[in-house]
């Protein structure tokens, strides 16, 4: 389960259409929970940090990759901010926001991926996905705009 601001959500979406026709990335910041039950996850997201999309011109459009060094850079942004890394975020021009076989196999359980939907310049509709511990499938994640 996933909770974020509307503010932040408008944020995604935003993003998503300033780049379009790539895709953007980014990677959420906030509180990680476990529920009573210890079989999922709680997310609060906080704050976000774009990153660049490391792809190359002719790739970026349907694929993101934050490379390592990114991803330790985003490491100690969130110390600073006193947060968790509790997941990513990317667009999908002009395709549904569902993961790709590519998102499955370069995602990590755990972590919330929030994929935005642009149709021809335009955010559309925005989900959550949470990928199995078996790292087979991606599960649809419960969103609360807040
Ligand atoms: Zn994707």
């Amino acid at each position: 389960m996933i909770y974020i601001t509307r503010e932040l959500e408008q944020q995604i979406r935003r993003e998503g259409e300033k780049y379009y026709p790539d895709e953007c990335c980014g990677i959420l910041f906030g509180e990680l929970s476990e529920q009573d039950s210890g079989s999922q996850t709680v997310k609060r997201v906080k704050s976000l940090l774009p990153v660049v999309n490391s792809f190359s011109d002719g790739e970026r459009y349907h694929r993101f990759l934050i490379t390592p060094e990114t991803m330790l850079q985003a490491e100690l942004e969130a110390r600073r901010r006193g947060q968790d890394i509790v997941g990513f975020y990317h667009s999908h021009p002009d395709h549904p926001a569902i993961p790709s076989e590519y998102d499955r196999a370069h995602a990590l359980p755990v972590y919330s991926y929030v994929i935005t939907a642009v149709a021809a310049n335009v955010a559309v509709e925005l989900n959550s996905f949470e990928l199995s511990s078996d790292k087979h499938i991606f599960y649809p994640e419960e969103i609360h705009i807040i």
